[in-house]
């Protein structure tokens, strides 16, 4: 017979490691912004795939372009050339007013080949002594699980035996440029940040914060690389976070929605002058830049260079962050949105963030906590006003019930 949602859910526990702690539904199929379970059970996607999922499952352009593919070329390895990259890398670095792109999978990959380049460009552009170059991040970041990013983390659960730690790091408080300033030195190739802070709780900066880490960078001639792995790609109302202040990074880290919710997409993208400083033999990735993923990130691309899924995001990103104004006091303690972005501060005594994301699944909505009585909306970019509202009443419902 067919496997239940509880016999799968029983099935992981001896098998999959218990590096994560699911919500109690097994999805089986979707499309859009519905999923389905198992049992058939419909379910409204609230989450995305953390932002992986912008245009929805299964968005039938990203679906055609990927089984185009399929049927012509998957892999050849970065041994040789592969007919869909210098396309994707091309569309790409127009789309986020860059030059140059380093493609990778997964956003720790990203990330950790941003440090790489930094370190190395303070080493043979900025003249730093061998070794001795640091980079300056923010507390509360989240960039990724590898032993590098967790060793500049500083939330314990993510850090606690995991050590020893990469050397080389400054951990100085999020939106606060005078610790910033106090950070850098002649020895800093680059802060790194998140425009928005997404797994601290969608905690957004002071206006200005961005625009004085910019002019801070330039002027201590240090790199400026925003992690929009979250952020970026149409979440914010634009296609990167970092445009609300008009502000332009040095180096952009992309991933999730890169690929489209389809395959593991991500890209160090950044001026010539610093994505330039990598040659042959000095870093890689066997899967980086596959034709498969290229051709999934061009159709996410050419998605992009419409505006579309930009404009619906900040046009209902207005009705969410209406919507949750009025829970205000009844169940929600605060709430911080941008664009069709939210982390919503429950009131502790309703439950933990956990206990509501369980409530919303009763109610047929896919949520997740993100820390403590915070709950993270971030819905597929595609999702209609009336399916936004009724995300709404579900939470009101639930907080109602607290
Ligand atoms: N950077 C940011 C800002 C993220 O939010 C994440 C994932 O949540 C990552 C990096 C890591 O991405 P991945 O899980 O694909 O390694």
């Amino acid at each position: 017979r067919t496997r239940t949602s509880a016999d799968l859910i029983r099935a992981e526990e001896p098998v999959l490691a218990h590096n994560y702690h699911p919500l109690p539904v097994v999805v089986a199929r979707a499309e859009g912004t519905w999923v389905e379970d198992v049992e058939g059970r419909r379910y409204l996607d609230m989450l995305a795939g953390y932002s992986a999922l912008n245009f929805g499952h299964r968005h039938p352009a990203l679906v055609e372009a990927a089984h185009a593919q399929l049927d012509r070329l998957t892999l050849t390895s970065r041994a040789f050339h592969n007919d869909r990259l210098a396309e994707f890398a091309e569309r790409l670095a127009q789309l986020t007013g860059q030059d140059m792109v380093l493609p990778m999978n997964t956003g720790a990959e990203a990330v950790e080949s941003g440090i790489k380049v930094a370190r190395k460009w303070a080493y043979d552009v900025k003249g730093v002594p061998a070794d001795r170059a640091t980079i300056v991040v923010a507390a509360d970041n989240f960039h990724g699980r590898t032993t590098t990013i967790v060793s500049f983390s500083t939330d314990e659960t993510a850090r606690a035996g995991f050590g020893p730690f990469t050397p080389g790091f400054r951990v100085v408080p999020y939106n606060d440029l005078a610790a910033l300033e106090a950070a850098v030195d002649e020895t800093t190739a680059a802060v790194l940040i998140e425009p928005i802070q997404g797994e601290a709780g969608v905690v957004i900066p002071d206006e200005g914060y961005l625009t004085g880490v910019r002019e801070l960078t330039h002027r201590e001639g240090c790199l400026f690389i925003a992690d929009e792995i979250q952020s970026g790609l149409g979440r914010t109302g634009r296609t990167l976070a970092v445009e609300h202040e008009g502000v332009v990074p040095d180096v952009l880290l992309l991933g999730k929605a890169l690929g489209g919710g389809i395959v593991p997409v991500s890209a160090v993208v950044g001026r010539r002058d610093v994505l330039g400083v990598l040659r042959p033999g000095e870093h890689g990735s066997t899967f980086g830049g596959n034709p498969l993923a290229a051709a999934v990130g061009t159709a996410v691309v050419e998605l992009l260079e419409t505006g579309e899924f930009q404009r619906r995001a900040a046009e209902l990103g207005a009705v969410l962050r209406d919507g949750l104004a009025d829970l205000v006091g009844k169940g929600v303690v605060g709430f911080r949105s941008r664009g069709l972005w939210a982390g919503v501060d429950i009131d502790p005594a309703l439950g933990t963030g956990r206990e509501i994301s369980q409530g919303l699944l009763g109610e047929g909505v896919l949520a997740k906590d993100t820390h403590g009585s915070t709950i993270r909306l971030a819905p597929p970019l595609t999702i209609t006003e009336a399916e936004l509202v009724s995300a709404l009443g579900a939470l009101a419902r639930v907080l109602g019930r607290g």
